[in-house]
This record gives C-alpha cells, structure tokens and sequence, in this order.
C-alpha cells in the first residue's frame, strides 16, 4: 500500500514508518523538520521537507497517490499551545483540515489519525478515563487535537474517508526526542547520563499513562489493516507518578541522584490514565512491554544516542 506518513521525522512517525517499510509498504514522509530530525526519515522512503499547511502538500498527494495516511504532525507542546494558541489551531486544526480536504480529493481510504488521551479530557471525573469520559480539555492543544477527530467523523460519514483515531498515553522508548518539552523517560535518562540534575515540576505526584512505543507502533499497524472507523483510548489503566518515573530511570542507570522541582505548569493534568478496553475488544490491542522493561531499553539508547534520533 502507498502510506503516507505526516511528521515521520519524528519520534512516533519514524518508528511507525520503520515497521511500515519492513511489511512491504511504500512510505512518504511529509515532515516540516520543526521538531523532527532528517536521521529518523528511513532512507528507504521518500521524504518531502514541507509544512503540512504549504499548499505543495497537493502536488505530493497528485504525485503519490497514498491510499492511506498516518497523520502524526502536530504542534505537540502543551505550554506552547498555552503561549501561542492561534500557532497550535494553525498547525493541528487547519494543517489537519487541509489534509482531510486533500484525502476527499485524492480518494485516499484510511486515515489513522494521533489523538491524545492524556490532554483531552482534562482533570479527569474518573479513572481510568475511558472515550465515554466527559471532554473537558484544560488546554488548547487538547481542543485542537480533539477538534480534529469531530472534522475526521464528518469526512467518514460524508465523503467515506474511513478513519481510526488513536487517543495515546504518555509514549516513551527510543528516538523520543530528550532534548525536547516533553517526554520525561527520555529528558531524565539524559540528564542523569549527563550528570544533569533533573527537574520534576510539581512535587512529583502527577500521573500518567506511558507506553512503550513498540506497543504504539503495533496498534497503529492494526489501525491500518483494520476497518473499524471511530476513537480508540490506548493505555494501561494504570496512573505513575513522576517520582516513579525518575526512580526507575534512576534504578536503570545505576546512579544516585535527587529531583530539583520546580514549580508545575498551565495547561497540564495533575491525573491521567487510561482504560483502553475498546480497543482490546475491538482492535485486539494490549500493551505488552513493562515500565521496568521500556524504561530499560530506552536507557540503553540513549547510552549510546545521546541525541536522540536514529543512529
Ligand atoms: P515529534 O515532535 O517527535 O513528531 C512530530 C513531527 O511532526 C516532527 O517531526 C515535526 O517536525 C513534525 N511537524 C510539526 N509540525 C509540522 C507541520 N506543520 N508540518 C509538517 N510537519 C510538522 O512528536 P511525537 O511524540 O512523535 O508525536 C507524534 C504525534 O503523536 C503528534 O501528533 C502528537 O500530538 C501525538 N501524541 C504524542 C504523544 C507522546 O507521548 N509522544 C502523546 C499523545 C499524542
């Protein structure tokens, strides 16, 4: 199948094309390199340095046809959606809606789309929150993530567009990029390599749902063959706390080594997890890879890739 993968310079982008590359699709990756890195575009797919709002995108949807797409670009930051709102609805609402026009337009089939669960339902009622949970984003970045799946619904009904939207945990592994905003696996594992003192914003009990990204990567690859259309939570159930994150960080290096906190941020959940019982019932999806484990191979990673992309 010819794939389309938006933002396959990035973390989750390039793992996905990876596995895509190897069941014998064919893969263009469109990617802005905003926050995404050349290394990780695999050299076996093609790879066009655009924005997903630059009108080209038409040209690379008349040249390659993709049947399906996996639209993983996105203005990402939580704080930077807080500080520069109308940039984030620029990039993850128009940017998302140019694309869905440019499927109906080429008839491209299948979209699989990455949601958040972490930022959209806001301070959760009850947990773990499941797809019934109340929407209550308390940031614009969970607004803009969540308008596009309402923009995905009517391209389904509408123009048959079909579509899964993956609304995703907290994703950790290798290639996450530690020199970002997010991802606190891979900026501890660098700072305590580095000899960095980490910082832990808040006192170090906010929870989240973290996933492996093999695990992420696996159900997008059964979002794509599947044909079940709609939102699909993927996590654990299970909320962890940052001081947990850093101890086992801290466990898999072998190091001493105390937080610095910090005062937390707008725009960010004290509580998250998720239950993704839906999408074991309907994708057969379930997370297999342990905290302990993950946080032991991204370790090893960034050992040796302190950068953070592809080696
Ligand atoms: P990432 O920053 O590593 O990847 C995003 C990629 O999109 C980058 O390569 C960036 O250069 C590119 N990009 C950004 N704006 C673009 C634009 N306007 N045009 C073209 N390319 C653009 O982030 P990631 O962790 O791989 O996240 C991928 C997707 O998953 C995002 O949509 C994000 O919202 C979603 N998500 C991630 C997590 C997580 O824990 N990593 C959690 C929930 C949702």
């Amino acid at each position: 199948m010819r794939v389309l993968v938006t933002g396959g310079a990035g973390f989750i982008g390039s793992q996905i094309q990876d596995e895509l590359l190897s069941r014998g699709h064919e893969v263009v990756v469109v990617d802005d390199l905003s926050t995404g890195h050349r290394e990780n575009v695999n050299t076996r797919a093609v790879f066009q340095q655009l924005d997903i709002g630059d009108e080209r995108l038409g040209e690379v949807f008349a040249a390659y046809r993709p049947e399906a797409v996996f639209h993983l670009a996105a203005q990402m930051d939580v704080r930077r959606s807080v500080r520069e709102p109308v940039y984030d609805a620029q990039v993850n609402i128009l940017g998302s809606l140019r694309l869905l026009e440019l499927c109906r337009q080429h008839g491209t089939r299948r979209v699989v789309y990455a949601s958040t669960g972490g930022a959209i339902y806001g301070e959760p009622e009850y947990l773990p929150a499941d797809e019934s949970h109340p929407i209550n984003p308390i940031s614009q970045y969970g607004i803009s993530k969540h308008t596009v799946e309402h923009y995905l619904r009517l391209y389904w009904q509408n123009h048959g567009v079909s579509y899964l939207a993956l609304r995703f945990p907290n994703v950790y592994g290798p290639r996450q990029d530690p020199h970002g905003e997010a991802g606190v696996v891979a900026i501890f594992s660098l700072q305590m390599l580095t000899g960095t003192q980490p910082v832990i914003f808040g006192d170090g009990s906010k929870t989240r749902d973290y996933v492996f990204i093999g695990d992420i990567v696996r159900a997008g690859l059964i979002g794509l063959d599947s044909t079940v259309v709609g939102v699909y939570n993927l996590g654990w159930g299970n909320e962890i706390t940052d001081l947990t994150i850093f101890d086992t960080v801290r466990r898999a290096i072998g190091i001493n080594v105390e937080p610095r906190f910090a005062p937390r941020r707008l725009g960010e959940v004290e509580r998250i997890c998720l239950d993704a019982r839906r999408a074991r019932e309907d994708l057969g999806w379930l997370p297999t890879v342990s905290l302990e484990e993950g946080i032991a191979r991204a370790v090893e990673y960034y050992r040796s890739n302190p950068h953070g992309f592809r080696a």
